[in-house]
């Protein structure tokens, strides 16, 4: 008999139960009781769930506050010292390095001010991690036990589980050194750490768990020798130890062919790889097996929400069993299930034909099962049929097909001058220069402003017809009358209009587009407490109209400031979106492409001259593995990027904006924007300012982290700034946050930007 096994469930609750919580705790407005009752009956909630589908290896510990990678951290005690010093509660101290913490003394507690740890793309999801963080004074002990807590409260409930953790190995490589310790490579702390894995285990086999699910995503990656090495020395000491749960070795999200060696002969108990992402590393990892290991089959997409064909996966599962035997393969999703959103019987807008291909978290689930039960002979006949009827209905729809889109898709391709501008970088500064003479240091923002509960307020009664679209128009130029006249106050030089109009910066567009579907209540979690509604991309693309064109110019006619003009990219709405997976990523980033190339067009013959085009997305997007993969993404990323921004004359000013990841300036030359911002305030390497010193066009380095509501002052921006002056030039330098505010409250928008210019007018005077 063939067993089913989910890797992850999504956390986040099927109605953002989570997210609700989560903010009123930090607005003081529940206890840090009712939150950890609130996630305590999310876990009973999806252990149930799975458990009623008949899933046979259900999770647990992959439930978060905010971030599994961060849990760790607090479990093992790698929490840096400025987080000590204020006598917070474990769950306050956790939330402060999530978030940072900033709060005036009061009777009874002390003032406490202090950033958040960094936080980075997971892998090439659109998910977040909190980057542990190690210095040489890091004291490993373990700090309370929640994998051992929450595989007992399952067990509380007659559900016995598979505790999850992120690996040894991965978690020391995605961590960095502190400021404070930057020649500390994390990996040489292997030694100390690999103690509290075996503690925590021998913990967990105390409590009755037989088999433990551990993570190495970072398989997937390229890594040095040293790091390969790491697994041998991990998972020997590991399993080496008596009394200890079985060890299931999971890596998702890729190819571990080229790290084959470093898990070869591991004796661990079984092996999960994923095979939706990767089928090709079937026959050279079954290879490694020994007689005794299971073989867990990730054949049910954790990250794209794709009904599952049933005939092709019941096809892969057979060719396991027959390599390895029916007792030892497991069906599995790919890889958690965290990506995806929960149930799309919650979905009650979706039109039918479209909704049936669809499949989420919930029905994965099921999925997982029906495969192990066809397998194992159990009647599914209906279920398979079902399953057989909705592909076919998807392959043969008129909604996936536009001819007149291919066509122009396929003739783009074919005519290089449309991804070229017909001026290089220094013919259109001398353009720009005269037009705009703009002073140096010149400040900007990256386009939102906050996103107040009016805002939402007013959206909801629009979208539910409760007001008009005059009325609601109205209210929108209200707002960025607002943002425009704030911005003229504190000295901006180049305005935007801060985005009130938009719920999302790639559903936006997608709603404006043809070729997409979206959800109601399909949240995935990116970070923390904010979810994305990641729209689906269905068909072929193109714009029907004008998108963004009336908001830009209604925001040029308050002011005599360059106005931005504020579009999504091309690989950005790819990559956000879910994208088909019946056409290439580079054809749907082509088709968006064209789309973008109209919009540009248009807005530039309003008047809108200054135009920023974000694509915070292109990094993640970037193939795990150098490679023939990656240079290609590479090419077509930015191929597409000028397709969309090309068309322009010499003195329209394209920008671009970058976040969330370790970004190289060799990547982006390639989309030659005239001037980039970029997220940098986390930054501390020398060595990764100076490698921007060379980049040709203008940058701005982000200042400050917008996923804080911390202040910083004006010293501290001029101290900031200073540092990087060191090794950049000041001539190519603008002065921008690191991301858009509309995650922020107005008051401390209102007090960071106001110290952001002070400190570039501090500069302008010197130079
Ligand atoms: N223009 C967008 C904003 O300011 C960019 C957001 C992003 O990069 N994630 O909100
Ligand atoms: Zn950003």
């Amino acid at each position: 008999m063939v067993s089913s096994s989910v890797l992850g469930f999504p956390r986040i609750g099927a109605f953002r139960e989570l997210k609700k919580n989560t903010e009123a705790y930090w607005a003081g407005k529940i206890s840090a009781d009712d939150l950890l009752k609130v996630g305590k009956d999310i876990r009973e909630k999806n252990w149930k769930l799975q458990k009623e589908a008949g899933v046979d290896i259900i999770p647990s510990n992959d439930f978060s506050f905010y971030d599994q990678v961060l849990d760790l951290s607090i479990l093992f005690n790698v929490i840096p010292d400025r987080y000590t010093k204020y006598e917070l509660s474990t769950l306050d101290t956790f939330f402060a390095m999530a978030r940072g913490l900033q709060r005036k003394a009061t009777e009874t507690t002390k003032a406490v001010d202090v950033p958040a740890l960094e936080m980075v793309k997971w892998f090439d999801a659109n998910y977040h991690y909190v980057r542990p963080t190690f210095s040489n004074s890091t004291e490993f002990k373990l700090n309370g036990q929640k994998p051992v807590d929450e595989y007992l409260e399952a067990k509380a409930l007659g559900i016995e589980t598979r505790p999850v953790l992120v690996g040894p190995v991965s978690y020391l490589f995605l961590g960095k050194s502190d400021k404070d310790s930057l020649d500390l490579e994390p990996i040489t702390l292997l030694e100390k750490l690999l103690p509290l894995y075996v503690e925590i285990l021998k913990k967990l086999a105390d409590a009755g768990a037989k088999e433990v699910q551990i993570d190495e995503p970072t398989l997937v990656l390229d890594l040095p020798e040293n790091v390969q090495k790491a697994f041998q020395t991990a998972y020997k000491t590991i399993s080496e130890t008596e009394g200890l749960p079985k060890i299931v070795l999971a890596s998702y999200f890729g190819d571990v062919r080229p790290n084959i060696e470093s898990i070869k002969s591991l004796p661990v108990s079984g092996f999960h790889f994923d095979f939706v992402r990767t089928p090709e590393q079937f026959d050279e990892v079954v290879e490694i097996l020994t007689p005794e290991q299971t073989l867990s089959v990730g054949i049910v997409d954790g990250r794209n929400i794709w009904k599952n064909n049933f005939e092709n996966s019941i096809e892969f599962v057979k060719k396991a069993i027959t390599k390895v035997g029916n007792e030892r393969v497991r069906v599995a999703t790919s890889s958690s299930l965290l990506h995806t959103p929960v149930d799309l019987n919650n979905e009650k807008k979706l039109n039918e034909e479209v909704k049936n291909w669809f499949s989420f978290a919930t029905q994965k689930v099921n999925e997982v099962v029906v495969i192990s039960k066809a397998i194992n002979g159990d009647d599914v006949t209906a279920e398979l049929e079902a399953n057989a009827a909705a592909i076919k209905s998807r392959k043969e729809s008129k909604i996936t097909n536009n001819p007149e889109v291919r066509k122009r898709t396929a003739s783009a391709l074919e005519d290089p001058s449309m991804a070229k501008r017909p001026s290089d970088f220094p013919t259109r500064l001398v353009s720009q220069k005269a037009k705009y003479n703009l002073p140096v240091f010149p400040t900007t923002t990256i386009g939102s402003f906050p996103q107040t509960k009016e805002i939402r307020i007013n959206r909801n009664k629009f979208n539910k017809g409760e007001i008009t679209a005059e009325e609601y128009e109205k209210f929108i130029n209200a707002e960025m009358e607002l943002v425009v006249k704030f911005q003229e106050e504190i000295g901006l030089d180049v305005l935007v209009h801060g985005e009130p109009e938009r719920n999302d910066m790639v559903q936006y567009f997608g709603e404006k587009l043809n070729g997409f579907a979206f959800t109601t209540n399909g949240w995935v979690q990116s970070y923390g407490s904010r979810y994305v509604r990641p729209p689906i991309i269905v068909g072929d693309v193109d714009r029907p109209a004008a998108m963004t064109v009336k908001e830009s110019v209604y925001a040029q006619s308050l002011t005599k400031k360059p106005m931005k003009g504020m579009l999504t990219g091309p690989v950005t709405i790819l990559r956000w979106s879910f994208p088909r997976d019946d056409v290439t990523q580079k054809v749907q980033s082509y088709q968006l492409s064209l789309a973008l190339r109209d919009e540009v067009a248009d807005l530039e013959k309003a008047g809108i001259t200054v135009i920023q085009v974000d694509e915070p997305a292109i990094r993640e997007g970037l193939p795990l593995r150098a490679g023939a993969e990656r240079s290609d993404y590479l090419n077509w990323a930015a191929e597409s990027f000028r397709i969309a921004t090309s068309a322009v004359e010499d003195s329209t000013q394209i920008h671009s904006h970058f976040c969330y990841s370790d970004l190289d300036p060799n990547h982006i030359k390639a989309l030659d924007a005239d001037v980039v911002s970029i997220e940098f305030s986390k930054k501390d390497d020398p060595n990764y300012i100076q490698e921007f010193s060379n980049y040709p066009n203008h940058i701005g380095l982000g200042l400050f982290d917008i996923h804080s509501p911390r202040i910083p002052s004006k010293e501290e921006f001029i101290a900031r700034i200073g540092e990087i002056l060191k090794v950049y030039p000041a001539d190519k330098f603008w002065v921008n946050p690191d991301c858009g505010l509309k995650t922020r409250g107005w008051e401390e928008t209102r007090a960071s930007l106001t110290n952001m210019v002070e400190a570039a007018k501090y500069y302008r005077e010197k130079y």
